[in-house]
């Protein structure tokens, strides 16, 4: 007895805390030896709470003296699988968080633990004499007894109930308050009923009465649909009650039973097969060089540069094929707003039952029940937003990021992750492909293909052939000089009005970000601009100032231009609501739809919307980035862009590759039929690189460009940067707090580190708390990285001000990897 061993779990608590981020020990009880695994989530004591906390690791003691054990386990299987607890831990290590979040980033919002107060009858409690009740107790009792139990803030909401009342029913001990730690949502259960046994049904019928006019008609059904049927439909296809079924079933005809059902979000539409289309050459030849490293079984990224409309999908779907063949797995990754019905369809068509689909519209349940299937190995491809990338596939085979420079891959909130990193670690966790494509690659991305870290294929031709749409720039300094103070060009104007008479249709785009406000002189289209880090200045109306929100150089607004002279310098800023009404001043026949945050916040208006505009029901679409992609309407003759220089002048150094990313996938949305497509830019920067080389499809020239300039700045992907953000309810102290950091980053970290700040943000006071930002520029050596990120650890330990937050993000440009050795471990441990 004295040496036996006892089993011990290393568990993360849920206390976001930096003082709890390490794992607690405890004793797995007997009962439970069998439950408690590696990525369990388990119920323990910690201080005088009980709080959620996942295992992730286990390991043998002689003794377990002083150790508190394990409460309860809350799921039947562990939610994360081991490969998963690693890299939770790679997660809060690389994008400095805490474990625990990084943790429950990976799995869905229901199972994050909900700490819930239910109210039920004391067990021992008399039934009081209603009549002496109050109002709010009466109605208490009613509720208690219909329901067995209700939620303290239902409770709460009962009128006339008071705290003090409360205390006093639970002292008299006539009310019981539990805390609960359970899922927000259940499983959902479903009741199915069959005939118990089919040849008796014709003697049952003689049998029952024949006034028993329904329990008849429940039993003919049996005979004419043999098999099982839900209870709910039958309810509804005898239109009988639950207790004219249940006599049934008591008397030994019918059977039945209630299971665990999926919501199926697709569930009530049909998905049509599609079979694999024989590739072109182009296709061919990134096919086998997707399927090459599929087949050997090893980790390796592809960049598949491909222009819109040259097959990349369909690539995609093939190389899933093999996946499966091989009885692996696949996630496939398409930002949030491409998940429309049409992208589900092309996979659900090929692929039919074995697809879950994860995105943001769906309820928690829904989610919930989509993650369950890929969870419990019953479907082999996911495709998803973001957090798909978290899919706890345990044998995966290919991973695949579409529009992969999509700025919605990374979180903004933490752990602040890119989904990219996350591809790419799992890839080499399980020996799995990564691709990513895009018309558009990221800089970042395309740098590392071209000097060979990733390997490059290139789609140069459109599947069917259509030329790219003609783009004409129109220069809107010319149209301010010719008098024309409205936001459409002549040329614009003209060509909107010719569309509309022709019977076709329009898409007008506006950037969501233009409001964001920056400086520029109307007459030649200066831009304000930091003389240190070549990124535009911002304007801030309460100083009358312009700054700089990296390095925080500051000036007055000045009052003419400085480069021409002009007094038309003012500061910029248009909104799509703006444009719908200048738009339907000029042409007040015309039929508008508006997409923008406010028009497709309900859900399911995003769909409606765009499905209006496909049948014909308005001229125009007007709309921010959300119509920018992925979608493709036959009447679409004429694109234009309101102000390509909007998102050029943000204060980011990516400004200039956004720009041409959007520019170039604008123009793909006109001309992808049969009628020729015409696309028309308006700027005030004609000249500037991103819109002109944008305009005449010189990608390459683009990309050089553009690392020449990254280079000479010091950006990614030339180093690894780092955002520091510190908030606080007092000026004062946070200053004084910014500089200390600062001066201590600057005396500790290693000489390659170059610290800009601290200056305000964009946004300086947020819900009453003032901001302050630092940025650090540092060389990706790892050791040099290593260095960094113990120091960013101490200075979120300097000040005990509880007042104080800090808040890190990163710009990673090598995650770590070279855990290949993981996937037989983990194997081994399921
Ligand atoms: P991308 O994702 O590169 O923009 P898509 O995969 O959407 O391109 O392909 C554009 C169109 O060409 C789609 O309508 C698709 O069905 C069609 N297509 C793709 N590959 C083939 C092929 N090999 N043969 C015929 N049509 C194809
Ligand atoms: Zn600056
Ligand atoms: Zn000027």
């Amino acid at each position: 007895m004295a040496n036996e061993m006892v089993r011990i779990a290393e568990v993360i608590v849920d206390v976001p805390a930096n003082n709890t981020d390490r794992p607690f020990d405890y004793r797995i009880p007997p009962e439970l030896q069998d439950d408690v695994q590696v990525g369990s989530r388990v119920l323990v004591p910690f201080g005088h709470r009980k709080v959620i906390g996942y295992c992730i690791g286990i390991k043998t003691a002689s003794s377990s003296m002083r150790l508190k054990s394990i409460i309860d386990v809350m799921d039947m299987a562990p939610p994360l699988t081991p490969e998963l607890v690693q890299l939770g831990q790679v997660m809060a290590e690389e994008y400095l968080c805490h474990t625990i979040t990084a943790l429950q980033s990976m799995v869905p919002a229901v199972l994050k633990g909900t700490y819930q107060k239910m109210v039920k009858l004391h067990p021992e409690s008399r039934e009081p004499l209603f009549s002496l009740l109050s109002d709010p107790e009466q109605q208490l009792y009613s509720l208690l007894e219909k329901r067995g139990e209700c939620t303290w803030e239902e409770v709460n909401k009962i009128p006339g109930m008071s705290r003090s009342l409360l205390k006093k029913l639970i002292e008299e001990e006539r009310i019981l308050v539990e805390e609960r730690i359970g899922d927000r949502v259940t499983k959902q259960k479903v009741t199915w009923v069959w005939a118990a046994d089919a040849d008796q049904l014709r003697s049952g019928l003689q049998t029952l009465s024949p006034r028993a006019v329904r329990q008849r008609e429940i039993l003919q059904y049996f005979l004419d649909h043999p098999g099982e049927v839900e209870l709910s439909k039958l309810l509804t296809h005898i239109r009988t009650t639950r207790s004219t079924v249940k006599r049934l079933v008591e008397q030994g005809w019918l059977c039945w039973e209630e299971r665990e059902q999926y919501r199926d979000p697709y569930g009530d539409r049909t998905f049509g097969k599609t079979e694999p289309l024989p590739l072109t050459k182009e296709q061919q030849r990134a096919f086998q060089a997707i399927v090459r490293p599929i087949h050997e079984k090893r980790a390796h990224t592809i960049l598949l540069h491909g222009v819109t409309g040259s097959g990349k999908t369909e690539i995609y779907l093939q190389a899933i094929e093999e996946v499966l063949r091989q009885k692996r797995e696949a996630i496939v990754l398409v930002p949030e707003i491409s998940l429309t019905p049409q992208m589900v369809q092309r996979f659900k068509g090929r692929f039919g039952k074995q697809v879950a689909v994860l995105h943001s519209r769906l309820s928690n349940g829904e989610r919930y029940d989509e993650w369950r299937k890929i969870r419990q190995g019953e479907v082999q491809i996911a495709i998803g937003a973001r957090s798909a990338i978290f899919a706890p596939f345990q044998n995966l085979g290919l991973i695949i990021i579409d529009e992969e420079h999509e700025t919605s891959y990374k979180q903004e909130e933490n752990p602040k992750y890119h989904a990219r990193d996350i591809a790419k670690w799992r890839a080499q966790a399980h020996g799995a492909t990564l691709v990513l494509g895009s018309a558009t690659p990221a800089v970042e991305s395309y740098f590392k293909a071209r000097t060979g870290e990733y390997e490059w294929i290139q789609l140069t031709e459109r599947v069917h052939g259509r030329p790219f749409p003609e783009v004409q720039v129109v220069d809107m300094r010319e149209e301010l000089r010719k008098g024309n103070r409205s936001m459409f060009s002549q040329l614009l104007a003209r060509s909107l009005k010719e569309c509309i008479e022709r019977g076709e249709q329009a898409v007008l785009f506006l950037n969501r970000r233009g409001f964001a406000t920056f400086v520029m002189c109307r007459s030649c289209g200066e831009t304000l601009i930091c003389p240190h880090c070549d990124i535009t200045l911002t304007y801030h109306q309460t100083n009358q100032t312009v700054r700089c929100h990296y390095c925080g150089y500051a000036e007055r607004l000045p009052q003419t231009c400085p480069n021409c002279q002009s007094k038309h310098i003012r500061h910029f800023g248009t909104g799509t609501q703006r444009v719908e009404a200048e738009l339907l001043r000029q042409f007040p026949d015309i039929k508008v739809i508006r997409m923008d945050v406010d028009t497709t916040s309900r859900k399911g208006a995003h769909e409606r919307l765009l499905a209006q505009f496909r049948d014909g029901k308005a001229h125009v679409l007007l709309g921010t980035q959300m119509i920018a992609k992925g979608l493709d309407f036959p009447k679409v003759t004429l694109v234009g862009v309101i102000a390509a220089d909007t998102m050029l002048h943000l204060p980011d150094f990516r400004a200039a590759e956004r720009t041409f990313q959007l520019l170039m996938q604008v123009g793909g949305r006109a001309g992808r039929h049969e009628q020729p497509g015409k696309v028309i830019i308006q700027t005030y920067s004609p000249d500037h690189y991103s819109i002109h080389l944008a305009a005449t499809y010189q990608t390459e020239m683009f990309y050089r460009q553009e690392l020449l300039i990254r280079k000479r700045h010091v950006y990614p992907p030339f180093c690894s940067l780092f955002t520091i953000m510190i908030s606080h309810v007092d000026r004062i102290h946070l200053m004084k707090y910014g500089q200390q950091m600062a001066q201590f980053i600057r005396n500790k970290a290693p000489a390659d580190c170059h610290l800009l700040g601290p200056v305000p943000p964009p946004i300086a006071k947020l819900k009453d708390r003032y901001r302050l930002q630092m940025l650090i520029k540092c060389q990706t050596d790892p050791k040099v990285l290593v260095r960094l990120k113990h120091i960013l650890h101490q200075i979120e330990n300097m000040f005990d001000d509880r007042e104080l937050v800090i808040s890190m993000d990163r710009e990673i440009m090598n995650f770590p990897v070279g855990y290949s050795d993981l996937l037989e471990t983990s194997q081994s441990l399921i």
